[in-house]
């Protein structure tokens, strides 16, 4: 349905990446089909801009669409090599074309949500709403949801820890059989750390087809060239592999900070990255963005603000976070052989819980055995402090 200009709407979803289309989903549910609803972006969202990771116990929304799943992943750490079982974990793999149907599809059957494709120049609040001007017009609502990440926050969020996850992927098709279709590379560090930490993941579409990525964690990107030449000796030295095709390229970054992220302005709620919901220590975002959608829809249902507030938990795992990427920042520590301890001195069971802020406090106790304990406290303390400035 197109939008109407001018008109007031309940909820409007300003950017539908992402998080915008996994709220939009929540929100086609015929609980809301007496609210009118506005998804705005600029893009018709067909692009194949990005491959999605996450882990889920067993099914998920997104299954139907998910390119593969497995139940098992390699790591290469530095010293040690090690199969991960994920025991009742799978490590799923979404592209973005396909989430972006799934979610148009689903969405356009909806009456009672529209379509608008424009670009929104800025979105403002009031008492009792908030207001997106496009280049489509003026459009009102309720309740902006908003997933546009403004130069303000990225600002601040570059004020305290902050590296830039950044990458550039290939998938590339071989003459030989040289990937495992069962089982991805979840991490392999066994290339230079230079300039920060930097390892290549590996997911295979088949034996001879698979999405190769070299990805750093570091304060500034890199030039093109750099990655390139990162995974052509990747690909020479780790997999023997003589030559190869490469078909479509993926490159991006993520921040990676340790800032606290505006939830809200008056009646604009942020969402995505630029609502706090990438996990400082390793990026991840993906499976955040599902669980804030799922009690973002169940407020609204209350008729309760939409607001969802940082519990005494994530609060704890904020502060976690902050500790392993001040470590990460200020190079006390190489990070590839952090990974290495954690993911050989845990089950990938633990870890995954853990880097989920599900894992009970024992399981926390144990991870952070994991690590170097004076280091980590010290670091730990330091944010701590650092929290009550
Ligand atoms: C290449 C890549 C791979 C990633 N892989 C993973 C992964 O494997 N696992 C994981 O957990 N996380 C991953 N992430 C991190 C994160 O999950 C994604 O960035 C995710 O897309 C963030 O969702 P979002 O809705 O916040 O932002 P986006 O998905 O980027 O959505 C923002 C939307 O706003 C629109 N928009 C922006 N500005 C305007 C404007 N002015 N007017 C109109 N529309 C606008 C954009 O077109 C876009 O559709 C990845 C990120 C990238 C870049």
């Amino acid at each position: 349905m197109e939008a109407v200009k001018g008109t007031a709407y309940d909820y409007i979803i300003a950017g539908a990446g992402a998080a915008g289309l996994s709220l939009a989903l929540r929100l086609s549910h015929p609980d809301f089909s007496n609210r009118r609803i506005l998804l705005i972006d600029r893009s018709a969202k067909t692009e194949n801009d990005r491959t999605w990771c996450f882990w889920e116990d067993g099914d998920g929304l997104f299954d139907s669409v998910c390119k593969r799943q497995w139940s098992q992943l390699d790591f290469f750490g530095p010293n040690t090599a090690r199969q991960l079982d994920l025991s009742g974990y799978r490590y799923k793999m979404l592209r973005g074309p396909d989430f972006y149907r799934f979610a148009l599809d689903q969405i356009s059957a909806c009456s009672h949500i529209e379509w608008c494709q424009a670009e929104i120049y800025h979105t403002g609040h009031g008492e009792t709403g908030a207001e997106v001007h496009t280049s489509a017009g003026s459009f009102s609502a309720r309740w902006v949801f908003s997933s546009l990440l403004e130069n303000d926050v990225l600002k601040s969020a570059q004020q305290g820890h902050f590296l830039w996850q950044h990458f550039l992927g290939w998938e590339i098709q071989t003459d030989q059989a040289v990937f495992n279709p069962n089982c991805p590379v979840f991490m392999d560090f066994r290339t230079p750390q230079r300039d920060g930490t930097c390892f290549v993941y590996v997911l295979p579409y088949s034996s001879n087809y698979a999405l190769v990525e070299y990805t750093v964690f570091s304060a500034e990107v890199w030039p093109t060239y750099a990655y390139e030449d990162g995974l052509r000796s990747y690909l020479k030295s780790h997999l023997q592999l003589g030559s190869w095709q490469v078909g479509h390229v993926e490159e991006g970054k993520i921040p990676m900070s340790s800032a606290v992220f505006p939830v809200r302005r008056g009646h604009v709620v942020f969402l995505g990255t630029a609502g706090g919901q990438t996990k400082g220590s390793t990026g991840y975002t993906f499976s955040n963005i599902q669980r804030h959608s799922d009690a973002i829809a169940a407020l609204l249902r209350q008729a309760r603000p939409p607001i969802v507030t940082p519990d005494f938990r994530r609060q704890r795992y904020h502060l976690y976070d902050n500790t392993l990427l001040s470590v990460l920042c200020l190079g006390d520590y190489s990070g590839a052989e952090l990974f290495e301890r954690l993911f050989t001195r845990n089950p990938a069971r633990r870890m995954l819980r853990f880097l989920d802020e599900a894992a009970h406090f024992g399981e926390e106790l144990q991870v952070m055995n994991s690590v170097p304990r004076r280091l980590f406290a010290r670091r730990f303390m330091q944010e701590w402090f650092s929290r009550r400035d």
